[in-house]
Parts: structure tokens; C-alpha cells; sequence
């Protein structure tokens, strides 16, 4: 079969000619139908983020169908529609058991640990499937299993209630689900700060407040628009230190900002003026659980979640077309999210 894979770090990602996986007793083998370019994989492409061992394909944003399944594999059939959960947990270590499986000690992640969906067939553990219904398109089942996901175990770590206002930073993959999940779950206000023209009136469709960031500076705007007080939760969902101090900084009292972005560079934080002085937190936040998918679906199938807005590309399962999309993203251009249809 063809897989997409890295070789080399800080290398494009390549075409390769590999054997079709064979599943094991409790796995499914699924044809891949759709496979989101996700900024992960720009850090894994990049070495800023560690992979397992090369070579690598990549790919966790995946939606298929069953193709075939394990002899003890009860309940699916060939054919069956499905998107992945990308974690793959033991579920008995003391974070399985606490339901915070994404610390798992055994737990491996699809195209980062092993092998992905940027390919035509991948097998996997038959426990890690999800229903797709008929409804949610292919591409949008493979999106909705990381930055739909991600968006919303964001908001349930940033503990969101009704009637609070929300900023979210970066309108990107992630920031499209979190706008609209944030109306979902009752939200006051949802400001949405870009420097994308395009990516702001997206937001503005979705119902967010757009907050240009190259007008000027966030924070005072978002106090502005709060009138003096700030946000109770900000979501930061780019990955860049000056987003997450202006994250931090936008809150109000008593605020919470989700950190979603992934860097390692450090961010200033005022102990007295922006953390004591206002009860304030910072929360990180990392991946998702398993259990928040089906409601995640069911937003998605009910219209509370649209993402129609969220892929706006589709391209081919060759090596240039990825490269090109990881590029873009790399750059922070004004694709939202790419996907692959094998
Ligand atoms: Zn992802
Ligand atoms: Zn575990």
C-alpha cells in the first residue's frame, strides 16, 4: 500500500511502498477515507516535537472504514463507518483507571508512536474505533478526532460555564471547533483573536467577536470589549509564547487560560499583578479523553458544530501535496486545515 512517511528529520516526508498491515487478534484494519494535516505534524517533520521511531507515517486525524477485523474483534464488520481515537491506552494503569487515559503509561499515539493514517490501510486496537455516523463526512469524522477534540477537552479543563465569556486565540483548526463549542456549551461572549483576515470573519460567521491582533494589541482590546474586566477563559491554541502571555494577560478575575499550543519557550507571567492579584490559573491542556467523543459526535451530527468551515482543502495521498500543506501551516498561512483523501 502507499504511506507517507518521515524518514529523516527536518526532512519532507516521502512516498513509500509498504506491506498492508495484518491485524492482530483484537485489532481492525481500516481503509483510510479521509487524514487531516494537523501542526503536530509540522513538529514531528521538524524534530521540535520527539516521534517514535523513523521511519514514521504519520497521520492521527483519521476516518475510514473497517475493512477487517481480529478473530476476538466483536461488534464490527467490514464496511462499518469509523473514526479513530489517535491514543492508544492499557486501560488498567492508575491514569486509565482515573480517566486521565492520555498519561497512560503503555499509551502510544497513531502516527507519532506508530504507524498513521497518511496511507492507504492502518490497523489498530478495535477499542480505539468510534461509530462515524452517515451524516459527518469522512473528512470532517478525521478532523473532529484531534483539533475538534483538543478544542473541547480545552474548555472542559478551562471548566467553561454558561454565560462566561471565552477568548479564543488562533483561528485555526483548533480555534474553528472552540468558537463554536464554546456557543455550544452556553458561553457569553467568544472573541476570536487572528492576524487572518479570513480567518477573523470566519470566526465572525461562527459568531465570535473578532479581535484583529494586527490592529494593535489584544489584551487592551479584549479589555476593552469586556469593559475593563477581561475574559473569564482564554484559550490559547497557537503555540507562541507573546500568544500566551496576551492569553494570560486578557483574563479576568478569577479567569482561566487553557494553553492548547505547544512550544517550550517560556512566557512572562507577573506573579502579583496577572496571578495573585486575580486568583488567576493557567491550565494545560493535553490531547483529550476518549469518553468526550461521543458528545463531540453528536454535536456534529445535530449542526452545534460545523465543520464544513474547518476543512477548506482536500488534496491527493502524495508526498509533494503534504509537504505543501505542512509548509503552510508552518508559515501560519490561511489554510484552515488540509485533508488528505486517499
Ligand atoms: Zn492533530
Ligand atoms: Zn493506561
Amino acid at each position: 500500500m502507499k504511506a507517507i512517511r518521515l524518514t529523516r528529520i527536518g526532512e519532507p516526508l516521502e512516498m513509500a511502498d509498504v506491506p498492508t498491515p495484518t491485524p492482530g487478534p483484537l485489532d481492525a484494519l481500516v481503509a483510510v477515507q479521509a487524514a487531516g494535516v494537523c501542526h503536530s505534524d509540522v513538529h514531528y517533520r521538524a524534530g521540535a516535537s520527539p516521534a517514535g521511531l523513523l521511519p514514521l507515517t504519520l497521520g492521527h486525524e483519521v476516518a475510514g472504514t473497517v475493512a477487517a477485523v481480529g478473530d476476538e474483534v466483536t461488534g464490527w464488520a467490514p464496511g462499518d463507518r469509523v473514526c479513530l481515537h489517535y491514543l492508544l491506552t492499557c486501560g488498567h494503569c492508575r491514569y486509565c483507571d482515573a480517566g486521565r487515559e492520555q498519561f497512560c503509561v503503555q499509551g502510544a499515539m497513531i502516527g507519532k508512536h506508530r504507524d498513521g493514517g497518511y496511507a492507504e490501510y492502518i490497523a489498530l486496537p478495535a477499542r480505539s474505533l468510534f461509530h462515524l455516523p452517515e451524516e459527518i463526512p469522512f473528512e470532517h469524522g478525521a478532523v473532529l478526532m484531534c483539533s475538534s477534540a483538543t478544542s473541547f477537552h480545552a474548555l472542559r479543563q478551562a471548566r467553561l460555564s454558561a454565560g462566561e465569556s471565552v477568548a479564543v486565540f488562533g483561528v485555526g483548526g483548533l480555534g474553528i471547533s472552540a468558537v463554536q463549542l464554546a456557543r455550544a456549551y452556553g458561553a457569553g461572549q467568544v472573541f476570536a483573536v487572528d492576524l487572518q483576515p479570513n480567518k477573523l470573519s470566519l470566526a465572525e460567521r461562527l459568531g465570535a467577536v473578532p479581535v484583529d491582533a494586527s490592529a494593535g494589541d489584544p489584551v487592551a482590546e479584549l479589555k476593552r470589549l469586556t469593559g475593563g474586566r477581561g475574559v473569564d477563559v482564554a484559550l490559547e491554541l497557537i503555540g507562541l509564547p507573546q500568544t500566551m502571555e496576551q492569553a494570560f494577560k486578557s483574563l479576568a478575575i478569577r479567569g482561566r487560560a487553557a494553553i492548547a499550543g505547544i512550544s517550550n519557550r517560556s512566557f512572562e507571567v507577573a506573579p502579583y499583578a496577572d496571578l495573585i492579584n486575580r486568583e488567576a490559573e493557567i491550565i494545560g491542556v493535553s490531547d483529550h479523553l476518549a469518553q468526550e467523543i461521543p458528545l463531540l459526535l453528536e454535536w456534529t451530527r445535530g449542526g452545534q458544530l460545523d465543520l464544513g468551515a474547518a476543512v477548506t482543502e482536500t488534496i491527493p495521498l502524495e508526498a509533494g501535496a503534504v509537504n505543501q500543506a505542512l509548509d503552510r501551516l508552518a508559515n501560519f498561512g490561511e489554510t484552515v486545515r488540509t485533508v488528505i483523501l486517499p
